[in-house]
């Protein structure tokens, strides 16, 4: 790849045709421009997004390409924002007018005005997200390059097109975006730029939780995270949205005494666990799993560091952090929730595996079993080989003890085998709290293995449980 040249193979997609004969139409200088641009250099998967610029109107464009396709696709307008978006295939194109941005101190919405080509590649965010490709008749294909984006592509440096201070000062979604782009593509981020992000890191506070979160995401999808959370404490900007994640940072020792470092181990347990799954919340669990050793640290001089019940209190922690950042408070939640309760229950079966533990692990992870031992997995970083080695052999010895124990006592799925109705029927009994004690005194006897988890023993302990509260049963 090099300056100067032509590219017509970038534009395989048949929609650039459309695009190009509608823009020839209208008389309209028309290009392609950004992510779809930078993938292409990349040899990334095919991108979902095209960005089209137009040297005038993007609206009056879009609609004109939309007449054109053989689909007479809808076209979304967005007037505040002058562009429009078609869907075609299974693509989106957005058009857009070329522009011109001048930002306030207190806002990250511009005043924009109409512009050239070139004003329109200055607001871009990156050198690498600045690239355009000509869909003009006259030189097809031609790529337009005016801040070496292509050598920092190259090169895989993220870097901003201007002074970096106002890039980021402008916008300061821009400083995630930095950190999120190195992440994905294992690029470098231009010592200058990387220095401005820490001089503006706290114009961060700007931005809407939503957008810090979408970019949160992305960094956690990439195939290491720990990339960008350490480009984010090192820049002062994770503990303007995550302080729980960094008051995990630091290593203290009394009386020789040494805890490990939770914030780096935390990044070393997300990565592992990158390895081995896609599932973004099951990501999330591992990244939350320790917040709690920070409130509960302690140390005494028999027992030296503990962080007892931190993960009770890391479980209502998640609760306030989703709040606080926006995210979703639904199933997702509770399962972070859940994963980081029991991420210590797995690593006490290995040491000590009896039948009753086993049977209540199964209980209370339930569907989400196979999830929390892929998180304690990860959560082996010791490194030590040889307990690195027996660790995980211990690990081996649980997983075969719930499968012997699930296909003796089916808990996976527990279904209660005396119901509600039926302790009412035998004891004429109305609704009352008689009847939860039946129930879950049954179910504490079947988890400790006291009983099956059968109707005939159930039932006979019911009787039993049942005399005791003096209740008698019908005749
Ligand atoms: P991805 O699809 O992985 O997020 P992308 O670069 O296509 O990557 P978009 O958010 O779709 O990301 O943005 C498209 C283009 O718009 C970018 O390539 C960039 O040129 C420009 N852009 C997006 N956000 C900003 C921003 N905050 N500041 C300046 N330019 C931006």
């Amino acid at each position: 790849m090099s300056k100067n040249k032509t590219y017509s193979s970038a534009l395989a997609h048949p929609i650039f045709e459309y695009i190009s004969k509608s823009a020839k139409q209208l008389q309209l200088e028309t290009y392609v421009i950004g992510g779809f641009v930078r993938d292409f250099f990349l040899e990334r998967d095919t991108p979902k997004d095209i960005d089209i610029v137009a040297i005038g109107s993007g609206i009056q464009l879009a609609k004109a390409v939309a007449e054109l396709l053989p689909n007479k696709p809808k076209v979304q307008v967005f007037k505040t924002y002058g562009t429009a978006m078609l869907r075609f295939d299974d693509i989106e194109v957005e058009f857009v007018g070329a522009r011109k941005e001048s930002y306030s101190e207190d806002s990250r919405n511009p005043v924009v005005e109409n512009g050239t080509l070139q004003d329109d590649q200055n607001r871009r965010d990156f050198t690498i997200n600045a690239l355009a490709l000509s869909l003009n008749e006259a030189n097809y294909g031609y790529l337009l390059d005016p801040f070496n984006g292509i050598s920092d592509l190259q090169n895989k440096i993220i870097k901003t097109p201007l002074n970096p201070d106002i890039t980021f000062s402008d916008d300061p979604l821009r400083m995630l975006r930095a950190i999120r782009f190195a992440t994905q593509l294992n690029f470098t981020i231009a010592p200058e730029s990387l220095e401005a992000i820490k001089r503006n890191a706290a114009r961060i506070d700007i931005i809407t939780r939503e957008r810090i979160v979408e970019e949160l995401h992305k960094i956690m999808r990439s195939p290491v995270p720990s990339v960008g959370f350490i480009l984010l404490h090192k820049t002062k900007l994770l503990e303007r949205f995550l302080p729980e994640l960094t008051n995990l940072e630091g290593v203290e020792e009394v009386e020789g005494q040494k805890h490990k470092d939770n914030f780096y181990h935390t990044l070393e347990v997300v990565d592992n666990i990158a390895k081995h799954t896609n599932d973004l919340w099951l990501r999330w669990a591992a990244l939350l799993h320790d917040i709690g050793k920070a409130p509960t640290k302690k140390f005494d001089k028999k027992n030296g560091w503990t962080f007892h019940g931190h993960e009770f209190v890391g479980s209502r922690m998640v609760y306030k952090l989703f709040k606080r950042l926006k995210m979703p408070l639904n199933n997702k939640m509770k399962f972070v929730q859940k994963m980081v309760l029991l991420s210590s229950r797995p690593i006490i079966l290995a040491s000590e595996v009896t039948d009753s533990a086993v049977r209540r692990l199964i209980f209370d992870a339930g569907e989400d079993l196979e999830s929390l031992m892929t998180l304690c997995e990860a959560d082996i970083t010791t490194k030590n080989p040889s307990r690195f080695k027996k660790y995980h052999n211990n690990f081996k010895i649980v997983r075969q003890k719930f499968k012997e124990v699930e296909e003796r006592d089916h808990i996976r799925n527990f279904q209660p085998p005396i119901s509600g109705e039926l302790i009412m029927e035998t004891f004429n009994l109305k609704p009352c709290k008689e009847i939860g004690l039946i129930k879950d005194a049954i179910k504490e006897a079947i988890l400790d293995g006291k009983i099956a988890n059968d109707y005939e023993e159930a039932y006979r302990f019911m009787l039993k449980r049942a005399e005791k509260l003096g209740l008698k049963k019908q005749s």
